[in-house]
């Protein structure tokens, strides 16, 4: 197909709602490494891992060696027969869980590990009752979106049950307060919510470490462990939403959430895992994994060919020290973008941990009104300079970063020079380089 049929399918063919970043949608023809390129052949380097989820680089050879081997030795039989790729992931998962000897429960996408885990929470404690955050991304199911706390990504009814306690969003804090003369009031305000809009007994709290959709928002660290306990204190478990954080991301631990030395009940993770296969994984404590008594099952999850994936891809992670990797570099992409903060008073601020990034930005740093369109305008012009980025946020002011794990400082140096450019181009009064 030309450029133009493939984009003409695409606006008859598909529901209007598979929405494009830029205004010209970007046609990509392939990937390899940190690097795609489009229907033109023109490069870009990928900065946003296809939604933070290409962890070790684009149609990686080791991973797609074992995609290709499993292929063609068994590619499905559900998981009414037990395969060696699905009891290898299983075992590797509880190797490297919170605490040694969880168990899996394998699905297809985050969406379904989430459902999964309210399950096992719902089964295990006998209470319906769920509290979740606001600005929270969660998936796109029915209980997905109820559990989501930002509107544009809610197109269904809520869903009784779910309560919504304020997030630790530190630059725009919901109560007015500066961190830390605060004392997280954010955290402690989750008690009285749920002594006044439930029962008093929870199944528990859903939370991601960091806030993917809603813009990389990172809680300080005081933050998780006293919502850890008040759940807990209210017979909830604590679920751990690490679609985005998981695998290494957050830098030198497998697990977004141990960063706040909290240990979950139940987390949840999907995107970087298997490296664009699709894959959904809830893992949980033995007790509460055993509290789903009646038939339940997920026709393509565990499926010998994402499992191997999977494996391959958590096997590079360890080998390469690519936890590790993310730290390191994490920081000198941070430290690039501080800089870069000091130049273009657009960016209103810099957060995250990492490989996971994000510059939020604001018409002017008094008032912090969100700059929608500078942002709209600074996704094209990164596009004109051949860098990859995200954008986020409930008002989608958040530009997100997120690279695969293996990216190098030189790679760091060629995206900021980009950015760089970018943000000269659409803001002529910054202290950037000349316009591109
Ligand atoms: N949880 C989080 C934190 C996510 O970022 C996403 C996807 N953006 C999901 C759940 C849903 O994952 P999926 O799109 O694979 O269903």
């Amino acid at each position: 197909m030309t450029k133009h049929e493939i984009l003409l399918a695409q606006r008859e063919c598909l529901f209007p709602s598979v929405f494009h970043y830029y205004r010209d949608p970007l046609v990509l023809t392939r990937a390899k490494n940190q690097f795609v390129w489009d229907a033109d052949g023109d490069q870009y380097l990928d900065f946003f891992g296809g939604i933070v989820t290409v962890s070790v680089g684009h149609c990686n050879d080791r991973v797609n060696r074992a995609v290709h081997e499993q292929l063609d030795k068994l590619q499905h039989v559900s998981t009414l027969f037990a395969t060696e790729p699905q009891a290898e992931l299983a075992r590797k998962v509880s190797e490297i869980a919170p605490v040694r000897g969880w168990k899996s429960f394998f699905t297809c996408s985050g969406t379904e590990a989430n459902e999964t885990a309210i399950l096992a929470a719902r089964c295990y404690t006998g209470s319906t009752e769920i509290v979740a955050l606001r600005h929270a991304y969660h998936g796109r199911s029915s209980l997905g979106m109820a559990l989501t706390g930002q509107e544009p990504w809610k197109l269904g009814p809520p869903q009784p049950g779910v309560v919504f306690a304020h997030n630790a969003y530190c630059y725009r804090c919901p109560f007015g307060l500066q961190y830390p003369s605060c004392e997280i009031r954010c955290a402690q305000d989750v008690r009285e919510l749920i002594r006044t809009t439930t029962t008093g007994r929870i199944a528990g709290m859903i939370a991601e470490p960091i806030q993917g959709v809603g813009g990389f928002i990172t809680p300080p660290k005081e933050y998780f462990p006293i919502v850890a306990a008040i759940v807990r204190e209210h017979g909830g478990v604590f679920i751990s939403d690490e679609v985005q954080t998981g695998w290494g991301r957050t830098g030198n631990k497998w697990w977004g959430i141990q960063q706040w030395g909290v240990l979950p009940d139940i987390l949840t993770s999907a995107k970087g895992m298997a490296n664009g296969l699709p894959i959904g994984l809830t893992a949980a404590r033995p007790e509460v994994a055993d509290g789903i008594k009646k038939l339940t099952i997920s026709t393509f999850g565990g499926g010998p060919v994402p499992s191997a994936a999977a494996k391959a891809v958590i096997d590079l992670i360890e080998e390469d020290h690519l936890a590790a990797n993310a730290a390191e570099i994490g920081a000198y992409l941070r430290q690039n973008l501080d800089d870069l903060m000091q130049k273009h008073p657009l960016i209103g601020d810099v957060r995250g941990m990492g490989l996971m990034q994000a510059l939020e930005l604001v018409q002017d740093r008094q008032s912090k009104a969100p700059a929608v369109e500078e942002t709209a305008r600074l996704m094209e012009a990164a596009r004109e300079n051949r860098i990859l980025i995200g954008k986020g946020g409930l008002h989608g002011n958040v530009i997100r970063i997120s690279p695969p794990l293996n990216v190098t400082r030189a790679d760091v140096d060629e995206f900021i020079r980009a950015l760089d450019r970018s943000f000269a181009k659409i803001c002529p009064h910054c202290r950037g380089r000349a316009p591109a």
